[in-house]
């Protein structure tokens, strides 16, 4: 099964494939170069893939903005992001085909005796048009006072506010990522 749709980048709708495997989902993106010369026969490259059971999917309500029309977040560990899809009936096909493969695939696990990863989902970022103040310090985004995502929260902050660094195990055990201070604080009492 294999679903198009646009995937939210740090500042455009970009083309996507998901492909739906019985166990697994992968997100694939067209090569640029394919697109830049309009080829009629455009190469795929994978970016992500994730164990069906751990995904999960979260509607977005439409008037949260205008960008957001048909979007859903794909929230798994390591990455959580947003999608859209041209039509609401590809946008509602794509959120049951896809539940329904989540539901079959955690069957399958249990019915192994195999219990589902543990793993919390990576947050999904905040879409950069969405605030041009810091949630924090509430500071004013400019060319110089730029927006920063923090990988704990999703959350968008100014440089002050995001100059933390910790393991966050729902993305990397092994690297430290930049979070808020809000999350750097919590640290102690988030899982
Ligand atoms: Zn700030
Ligand atoms: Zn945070």
């Amino acid at each position: 099964m294999k679903f198009k749709f646009k995937k939210k980048t740090r500042h455009y709708w970009k083309p996507h494939l998901l492909f739906l495997f019985s166990d697994v989902i992968l997100l694939s993106r067209p090569s640029s170069w394919d697109l830049v010369f309009k080829s009629t026969d455009i190469r795929y490259k994978i970016t992500w893939k994730s164990d069906l059971a751990d995904l999960s999917i979260d509607e977005v309500s439409d008037n949260q903005d205008k960008e957001l029309t048909n979007a859903i977040i794909i929230k798994a560990p390591v990455k959580s992001f947003y999608v859209r899809f041209n039509t609401l009936t590809e946008l509602n096909d794509s959120i049951n085909l896809i539940n329904d493969a989540i539901i079959e695939a955690k069957k399958k696990l249990r019915s192994r005796n195999l219990r589902t990863s543990t793993t919390l989902p990576a947050a999904v970022w905040v879409p950069d048009e969405f605030q041009d103040r810091c949630s924090l310090c509430n500071s004013s985004f400019t060319f110089l006072n730029r927006k920063h995502h923090c990988r704990k929260c999703g959350s968008l902050v100014c440089s002050n506010c995001s100059s933390k660094k910790m393991i966050i195990s729902e993305i990397s055990t092994t690297y430290f990522l930049k979070v808020c201070t809000k999350c750097w604080e919590n640290r102690f009492l988030t899982p």
